[in-house]
This record gives C-alpha cells, structure tokens and sequence, in this order.
C-alpha cells in the first residue's frame, strides 16, 4: 500500500497521533480502504478547527456547522458533541497541546460504486492534529496579493464538503498569478474567496456577502462579525458588487487558518493606499485579544 513514509508524515503533521473509525493510532497505521465514498465521490465533509494554547477555538461552532453540513447531506453524527468534544481534546493534549489545528473529515464509507446512498454503511470518521504553519507577519504589515475570479463551484457552497476540485482549481490560478487567494464572483457579486471569507470596509462601515447557500459560513466571518458590533463598528451582511472592490478602503480575507488578513493588491492594483487600514488594525487587535483570552479559558 502506498503510504507517506513515517517520517514524512510526522515532519507534515508534526504529531504522531490520528484517530480513525473509534481508534487512536500512529499516522502511518491509519489505512482507509480505497472503495471509501470520500475518495471516489468526494462524498463526504470536513472541520478545520484552531487550538490555542491546547483548547479548541470555538469548538462548539464548529461542531455546529459539522452537524449542518452531515444534515445537507443526509448522513447522521457518527459521535455525541460530548463523544467529538472527547477525541479532538485527547488528540490536541496527546500531541503537545499548544497553538495547532485539528482536522477531521466524515465520510459516506465503503461500499459499491453507486451514487445513490448504501444502506447501513458505517461512515468512516478520521481526525488529527497538525501543528499550526506560522502566519507570515509580514500579511498583516503589508497585505496580500489576491485575484479575481469567477466562481466555478456548485451551489451548495454551505456544506463544508471534501469535494474541493473547484476550490483546488481557483486556488492554482491564484497561485500562478503570483497571488495568494482568489476572490470569487458569481453573477457580478463577490460571494467569498476559495478557501476564506471576504470583508470589505466602505466609508468605515465593514461590509460582507450574506449568508446562504453561495458560500461557506466561515467560522472566523462569524467572530470577527460578533467582535466588530460588540466594538460598536458598523456592520453590513449584504450583496458584494463586484465594483465595490475597486471603491472599499479595505479589504480583507478571513478563514480559520489565514485568521483576519489585510490584502494589498487586487489584480495588481492596490486596495486602499495599499496598507492595511485602520478597520483592519483595530480588529486584528480585538482578534488577538480573543485568542488570548481562549488560551486563558475565559473564551471558547
Ligand atoms: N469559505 C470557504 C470556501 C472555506 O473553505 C473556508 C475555510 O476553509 C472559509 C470560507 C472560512 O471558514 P472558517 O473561518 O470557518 O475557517
């Protein structure tokens, strides 16, 4: 079986935990069977979710979304809130603790090849911890270079599934052009980015695309919302026009793993007088203030 070397796998996750199908195990015992729905349909959905100083980031959230995504596909929770709450802790504390993400992706599992749904299959639920690449400082001093793109995926873009060719394709393109994430248009309004969410600041008014079925609600857009109106900013969840881009003072990207990032450049041009605006610095810093007090245990 083809398999990462142990190695490889341990420098990649920086942790020599996983847990597959109800056991932990080392990277390189974890095999999942190659007629798994996940690998041939992409039938399946997933959770990236942050650890500060070895607790969850808001854990209940995500495990809310979870749920909503395993409802839109009609596959029922392999595990209670307490049951998931008990794994991803024990894979965070057994791997160090620490600032990390921990990833965990449920599947249709295996069956014949048939698009319709098998019956009393067991979904395959596989989790681990990898340690957290560092944010480029940089970003948030300078902004990042993003592109514009339309948006080619389906349109159920709120089930947070594996099957991520479209998001897979948009990210390359922006890679190619030098940039670091695609902002993505879908009938000439800004739906969010391929892998993040998109925030633009208009006349000091922060302003995102709504929720509903065009775009993953973003765990980090929630909070950053719930931090700026806590803070007495304005706040706008409506329609993007894609010329609004051009107009905004700021603009900035959002996901579990980018956080809050200010961007420089759209297409080569700059947003703004191409540095991160003063929006930005004000929530960047409530931001910060959250996750440390998520490390202290006074938030999730
Ligand atoms: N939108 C898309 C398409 C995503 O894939 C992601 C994260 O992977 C996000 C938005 C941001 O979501 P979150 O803040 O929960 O990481």
């Amino acid at each position: 079986m083809a398999t990462l070397p142990q190695q490889t796998l341990s420098t990649t996750l920086g942790a020599n935990l996983v847990y597959l199908n109800g056991k932990f195990m080392q990277p390189d015992q974890a095999t999942i069977s190659p007629f798994d729905r996940g690998f041939i349909f992409g039938d399946g959905v997933y959770e990236v979710i942050p650890v500060f100083g070895g607790r969850l980031f808001r854990l209940s959230n995500h495990l809310q979304r979870l749920q909503d995504s395993l409802k839109a596909i009609e596959l029922a929770n392999p595990l209670s809130l307490d049951q998931w709450r008990k794994v991803l802790q024990r894979l965070v504390d057994e791997t160090g603790g620490g600032d990390q993400y921990v990833y965990l992706q449920v599947t249709r599992g295996v069956a014949q090849r048939n698009h319709a749904f098998p019956k009393d299959v067991p979904p395959t639920v596989f989790a681990y911890v990898q340690t957290k690449p560092f944010l480029e400082e940089s970003a948030e001093q300078s902004g990042v270079a993003v592109i514009t793109a339309n948006d080619i995926r389906w349109q159920r873009c709120d089930i947070k599934s594996v099957s991520l060719l479209g998001a897979v394709m948009l990210r390359q393109l922006a890679e190619r052009a030098g940039a670091i994430e695609a902002i993505l248009l879908r009938d000439g309004l800004v739906t969010e980015g391929a892998a993040t969410n998109v925030f633009l600041v208009i006349d000091g008014t922060l302003i995102t695309p709504p929720k509903g079925r065009l775009i993953l609600t973003g765990i980090t857009r929630d909070l950053v919302l719930e931090i700026a109106r806590e803070h007495g900013i304005a706040v706008q969840e409506r329609d993007v026009r894609e010329a609004e881009l051009a107009s905004a003072s700021e603009v900035w990207i959002t996901s579990s793993t980018n956080e809050i990032k200010p961007v420089g450049t759209i297409n080569g041009a700059a947003v703004g007088n191409g540095r991160p605006g003063p929006v930005f610095k004000r929530v960047y810093g409530l931001y910060q203030n959250y996750k440390q007090a998520v490390r202290e245990g006074k938030a999730e």
